[in-house]
């Protein structure tokens, strides 16, 4: 067996070597266990599930987050040659979607949203193919996620019943023990299940805090940043708005190769400048947390926050972002004393008001209709689905009594709110300490440091020069073909 696994990752994969812990989790994974795995952020988690598609006689399928992930890793698995690969997701041409349904079982993997998993015809066909393993890749989405505003991700563990119950395989790079607890609990895990927990440290991303009194101060600084940092970078902002303002500050500052990136813009555009930077024609990408997750692109030298998230979960995933290489790499948060305000107002926002719920709750019993009431309400997509999913938990909703309703989905929202207030917490008193921040980070996620790297923080002490000096710009080799893939993406090309 371990000479096969060997002979597959060297044939299909072009690799010599396992990366640290990826065996173990793969050999339990032949075994037919659940498996709740964790690696760091570019650790190879993608190929505990894809190198045994080529063990298993059906196919394998991958839940994954967002629709530009699933393509990215789509891309990646034909550019390696393998071409039994779909994604199933809302840009499936809809005149080919029967006939490729019907064949799915002639697929080795099989990408798809948790939302599109929802559809009756979705699963009967998948309960055709006969799903050999049930892959959840990063898999703290559910508990970040299914608890407010994607629903269908706490959906994961009926789905998988329904299925029959294939063996499952969750991923992550960052979750906490807690996290760890509910992914399990979501996806049903079978009793005697298995952890793979690897440290969740990336030693060789050194980390930086720089703190300012003013906003200009922090403006020229990114400024600074971007001319001497050796790229590509990436730099992110807690809104749509900062990503447009900082680009464009820095184009009219003569820095070159610069793009925004946010969910507020169309598709196609996203897809070009996702592309563009991971074939090394952007330099630096200024993005809201919309951008990267999952994304392999590998040299990224740098990660800017020019604000800082609203939990540490989220720093270390965007943080992860750089060096997949490998190679050092840093991360710089930017801060001012008001940025404190901007998380705060961002958990504010995504939860329902009181007056908002309870006007929402009376309007739904009285049957107004649904298109009407999020916007009589003033509520954002967000929480208007918040509030229907707590709605669709409760037994008897639409007979119950108004004011009962409005308690029981008010105490939730509450709990949430807390929940969110103590991870900002968390999150600031990391940003506010003396001690070393590496160490702050593991110790969040309940682990400790064995060993501080060379460049570890700004604590410890980290030489910049290091990561200064642009390099002359390499083009891919492979010059990507964009306007073919494009067309193919948007089922343009027959
Ligand atoms: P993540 O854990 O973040 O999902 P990926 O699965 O995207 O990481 O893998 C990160 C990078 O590591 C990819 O470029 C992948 O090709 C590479 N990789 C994975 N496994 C190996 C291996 N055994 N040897 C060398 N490189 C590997
Ligand atoms: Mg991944």
């Amino acid at each position: 067996m371990s000479e096969q696994l060997e002979f597959i990752l060297e044939k299909y994969f072009f690799h010599s070597d396992f990366k640290k812990g990826q065996r173990e989790i793969i050999e339990d994974v032949l075994k037919q266990k659940d498996v709740l795995a964790l690696l760091p952020t570019g650790g190879g988690k993608s190929l505990c599930y894809q190198l045994p598609g080529y063990i298993f006689s059906s196919p394998v399928l991958i839940v994954s987050p967002l629709i530009s992930l699933m393509e990215d890793q789509v891309q990646q698995i034909k550019l390696r040659g393998e071409k039994k690969v779909i994604a199933l997701n809302s840009t499936l041409p809809f005149l080919k979607r029967k006939t490729l349904l019907q064949q799915l079982k002639n697929y080795k993997y099989i990408y798809a949203s948790p939302e599109i998993l929802q559809l009756d015809y979705i699963q009967k066909a998948l309960i055709s193919a006969r799903i050999s393993l049930f892959v959840v890749d990063e898999a703290h989405c559910i508990s970040q996620w299914g608890h407010d505003f994607r629903p269908d991700y706490s959906k994961l563990g009926d789905i998988r019943e329904k299925l029959n119950s294939p063996p499952c395989l969750a991923l992550t790079a960052t979750a906490t023990k807690e996290v760890l607890q509910d992914i399990k609990k979501i996806l049903k895990f079978e009793k005697n299940s298995i952890e793979h927990i690897s440290s969740i440290d990336r030693p060789k991303i050194a980390i930086k805090l720089e703190k300012f009194s003013y906003l200009d101060e922090k403006i020229s600084r990114v400024l600074q940043l971007a001319k001497t940092l050796k790229g590509p970078g990436m730099i992110y902002c807690s809104s749509r708005s900062w990503t447009e303002k900082l680009a464009h500050y820095l184009q009219e500052n003569d820095v070159s190769n610069v793009a925004f990136y946010h969910g507020g813009m169309e598709t196609e555009q996203r897809t070009l400048i996702q592309h563009q930077f991971i074939y090394d024609q952007l330099d630096i990408v200024c993005c809201t947390n919309a951008f990267g997750m999952g994304i392999d692109k590998k040299n990224v030298r740098y990660v800017i926050h020019f604000h800082f998230p609203a939990q540490m979960e989220s720093y270390v995933q965007e943080i992860g972002r750089a060096g997949r290489d490998g190679m050092p790499s840093v991360a710089i948060t930017l801060m001012t004393e008001s940025d404190c305000d901007i998380p705060k107002n961002l958990i504010e926002s995504e939860l329902p008001a009181f007056d908002q719920l309870h006007h929402a709750v009376s309007l739904l019993l009285s049957n107004e209709r649904e298109e009407e009431i999020a916007h009589k309400c003033g509520l954002t997509e967000v929480q208007w689905r918040y509030i229907t999913h707590q709605m669709n938990k409760l037994p008897n909703p639409l007979h119950g009594h108004e004011e009962e309703i409005v308690t029981v989905i008010w105490v939730e929202i509450e709990k949430r709110r807390k929940t969110k207030g103590r991870r900002l917490q968390q999150m600031l008193e990391w940003l506010n300490t003396d001690k070393c921040r590496r160490e702050g980070i593991l110790s969040y996620f309940e682990e400790s440091l064995t060993e501080h790297p060379e460049n570890c923080c700004d604590i410890c002490g980290i030489n910049i020069k290091e990561f200064e000096g642009k390099e002359e710009k390499v083009i891919a080799a492979n010059v990507f073909q964009w306007e073919e893939e494009l067309r193919e993406i948007f089922g343009q090309g027959e």
